[in-house]
C-alpha cells in the first residue's frame, strides 16, 4: 500500500524537535500573539526575502484580510483563475468583491498572462494569480499589467513555499502573498494556520489590527475585525519546519525527477517545467483523458491518489450565482476532468515511487 502522502514518516524524523516546540509553549505560559509567534514571522519574512509576514489563521483568511486590508469590497472585481482550489475565489467573495474567473495556460496550469488584459474593466482592482501544485505563475507580464492599469496583485503562494520565479522567491513577487500552513502544504503545522507576506508596512499594519479584532491596543477597536491569529503552538511547530523546508523540497524534486523520467512517454500528459520556474512540487499533477479509470486501476494496485480538484469552482453550487454553465470555461473544464494528483512527499522512498511508476505504466499498456 502506498499513501498519498505520509504524516507519519514527516513527523518522526522532526518529533523530537516538535516536542521541544510544544514544551517551549506550555512552559511559557503564553499561548496567544506571543514570542513564538513573533520570531516564526521573523524567520519566515526573512525566507521569503520581504519586509513583514503577518501570521493568521489560515490561508483563506490570509487572502481575504489582505483584499480588505486594501480596501477592497463591494463593486470591486478581482481577477483569479478559473482553475484553482475554491479558496481563492472565496476570499474574493468574502471582502463582498466579485471574483473574475481567467483561463490558464493548460501547459503550465497558471494563469495565462495573455488572457488578462481583456477582463480587466473600471471596476477591477486586484489580480489574484496563484502558483499552482507548487510552481510560480509567469509574473513578470502580470506585473507589467498591474502596474499599467493601477490595479494590485496578491499571490495565492498556499501551495509554493520556497518556489521560485527566475530565481526570486514567491511571496514577494506582488503588493503582497497568502500562504496557507494546512497540514498537507509544504510548509505545513499541525493545524490550522495561514501568513500574509508584504513588503508594503502599512498594509502590514492594517492587516495586523484586522487579524485581531480590529484593535492595535488591548480594549480599543478601531475598525471591524476578525479573530483570526496564528496561535503560540502552531507558530512553534511552524519555526522547527521551516528549517527544513528547503531540505523536503529538494527531497520532493528528487521524487519528481524519477517520475518524469520513469513516466516519460507513456502517454500521459506530464508537469511542463519553463526554464524560468524552480517548482517545490506540492503536488506532482499528471493528465489523461481517462483519468478515472487509470485512478481506479491504481487504487486497486493499493495506491493512494488524489484529484486536485474535481469540480472547477464555475460549476460548484457555492457559485450557481454567476450563471457560468459547463463549457463556459472550458480549459479549466478540461483540467479538472483529466488531472490525477500522485503520491508525493519528502520521505517517500525511491522503491515506492518506482513501483507507482511501474503500475502507471502497466495500466496504460493494458489499454
Ligand atoms: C490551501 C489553499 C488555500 C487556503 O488555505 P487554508 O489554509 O486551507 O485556508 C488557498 N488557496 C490555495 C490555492 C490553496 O491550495
Amino acid at each position: 500500500m502506498i499513501p498519498f502522502l505520509d504524516f507519519g514518516a514527516m513527523h518522526s524524523e522532526l518529533r523530537p524537535r516538535l516536542d521541544a516546540a510544544y514544551s517551549r509553549v506550555i512552559d511559557s505560559n503564553w499561548l496567544i500573539l506571543g514570542r513564538e509567534l513573533e520570531a516564526f514571522e521573523h524567520e519566515f519574512a526573512a525566507y521569503c526575502g520581504a519586509r513583514n509576514c503577518i501570521g493568521v489563521g489560515n490561508g483563506l483568511d490570509a487572502l481575504f484580510m489582505t483584499l480588505k486590508a486594501m480596501g477592497i469590497g463591494p463593486g470591486d472585481e478581482v481577477i483569479v483563475p478559473s482553475n484553482t482550489y475554491i479558496a481563492t475565489w472565496l476570499a474574493v467573495s468574502y471582502a463582498g468583491a466579485t471574483p473574475v474567473p481567467v483561463e490558464p495556460d493548460v501547459s503550465t496550469y497558471n494563469i495565462d498572462p495573455a488572457r488578462i488584459e481583456v477582463a480587466i474593466t473600471s471596476a477591477t482592482r486586484a489580480i489574484m494569480p496563484v502558483h499552482l501544485y507548487g510552481q510560480a505563475a509567469d509574473m513578470d507580464p502580470i506585473v507589467e499589467l498591474a502596474k499599467r492599469y493601477g490595479l494590485k496583485v496578491i499571490e495565492d503562494a498556499a501551495q509554493a513555499h520556497g518556489a521560485r520565479y527566475k530565481g526570486r522567491r514567491v511571496g514577494r513577487l506582488g503588493d503582497a502573498a497568502g500562504f496557507s500552513f494546512y497540514p498537507g502544504k509544504n510548509l505545513g503545522a499541525l493545524g490550522d494556520g495561514g501568513a500574509i507576506v508584504t513588503n508594503d508596512d502599512a498594509l502590514a499594519e492594517q492587516v495586523r489590527i484586522l487579524r485581531n479584532y480590529g484593535s492595535r491596543v488591548k480594549y480599543h477597536n478601531e475598525v471591524k475585525g476578525f479573530n483570526s491569529r496564528l496561535d503560540e503552538l502552531q507558530a512553534a511547530f511552524l519555526r522547527e519546519k521551516l528549517s527544513v523546508l528547503d531540505a523536503w523540497n529538494e527531497r520532493r524534486c528528487e521524487v519528481a525527477t524519477r517520475y518524469r523520467e520513469g513516466l516519460l512517454n507513456v502517454g500521459l500528459v506530464l508537469p511542463h517545467v519553463p526554464d524560468w520556474a524552480d517548482p517545490v512540487w506540492h503536488l506532482f499533477v499528471i493528465r489523461h483523458p481517462n483519468r478515472d479509470q487509470l485512478q481506479a486501476h491504481l487504487t486497486m494496485s493499493g495506491i493512494s491518489t488524489m484529484i486536485h480538484y474535481p469540480i472547477p469552482p464555475h460549476l460548484q453550487g457555492a457559485y450557481v450565482e454567476m450563471g457560468l454553465p459547463r463549457g463556459a470555461l472550458p480549459i479549466a473544464e478540461e483540467i479538472h476532468d483529466q488531472v490525477l494528483s500522485l503520491p508525493m512527499w519528502p520521505q517517500m522512498r525511491i522503491k515506492d515511487t518506482d513501483q507507482v511508476i511501474a503500475n502507471c505504466v502497466a495500466t496504460l499498456n493494458r489499454g
